[in-house]
This record gives structure tokens, C-alpha cells and sequence, in this order.
């Protein structure tokens, strides 16, 4: 694949909070899951064992930092790690906080909508509601510890 086809590397894919010339952090501005982030591998590359010893150290590095950040800002019940890329040639990660309100727990965010009462729509809301604020707090720490840990520049 040509990078001019590829929209991971003709967009962002997301809100770049971080980058440098290995790999970008995003927030993925998903609307049911606020502090959904992603971890993205600037070249293309299909597996993490196409990667260095030092690049795989690098990525998870990284990924590890999101949730430490997600973890301590936000709170969540549990933070969801997982790499698929079967639909674009980029090493990524998707780091999600999860919460046992939220619209698919315990499922996979990937799962279909389950149905929801009104009850329980109320309470995915207010979870969200409740979780907002608390995102620059989780972004400014992010990108400070970033900042610390790895040589990148700010995005
Ligand atoms: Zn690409």
C-alpha cells in the first residue's frame, strides 16, 4: 500500500496529544468512551515483532504511560489495551478507561450496542458527564510524563 492511500498517514486519525518521529498519541474522540486514546506507529509496519527489540520497548512504553495516566486521572474500573490492526497498516493500540456503567461493559467497546433501559442510559450520562471534566487534567499529565520519559517533541 501506497502512504497516499492510507488514511493513517494522510490524517492523524484523532487529536494528536503527543508525538515524535516512532509514533503519535491521539485521543480519539469517541463519543460513547471519553479518554479513548490510541497509540499509533508512524511507518507501516504489520506486527509488533516486525519491530526492534528497542521499538517494541518504545511502543509499550508508551501504551503503559497512557494507562498509568488514564488510571490516575480518570479512575476507571479497568483500562482495556488491545491491537487489532487488521484494517490499516499501522502498528496500533487502543487504551481504553472502562467503567461498569458504561454502555458495554463487560463486553469488548467493539461489541454491538447492548439494549439499554432508560435507567441504564441515564446512568451511561451521567458516567460520561462525570468523566469529562476530568479529561485535561489526564491529556496535560499525559503529555508531561511523555515529555519526561521519552525524547519526542510536543505535538
Ligand atoms: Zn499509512
Amino acid at each position: 500500500m501506497h502512504s497516499s492511500d492510507c488514511l493513517l498517514c494522510q490524517t492523524p486519525g484523532g487529536t494528536v496529544l503527543w508525538q515524535n518521529q516512532q509514533l503519535r498519541v491521539i485521543d480519539a474522540g469517541d463519543a460513547l468512551y471519553p479518554g479513548f486514546t490510541r497509540v499509533i506507529w508512524t511507518a507501516h509496519v504489520v506486527e509488533m515483532t516486525d519491530l526492534t527489540t528497542a521499538e517494541q520497548a518504545e511502543l509499550l512504553r508508551v501504551v503503559l504511560l497512557v494507562e498509568q495516566a488514564q488510571r490516575a486521572a480518570l479512575k476507571p474500573d479497568k483500562v482495556n489495551l488491545a491491537a487489532f490492526g487488521n484494517v490499516v497498516p499501522h502498528l496500533h493500540w487502543h487504551v481504553i478507561p472502562r467503567w461498569q456503567d458504561d454502555p458495554h461493559f463487560p463486553q469488548p467497546v467493539w461489541a454491538a450496542l447492548p439494549h439499554a433501559d432508560a435507567t441504564a442510559q441515564a446512568a451511561q450520562e451521567a458516567r460520561r458527564t462525570s468523566v469529562r471534566p476530568q479529561l485535561n487534567a489526564y491529556y496535560q499529565a499525559l503529555v508531561a510524563r511523555l515529555d519526561s520519559t521519552l525524547l519526542g517533541g510536543p505535538a
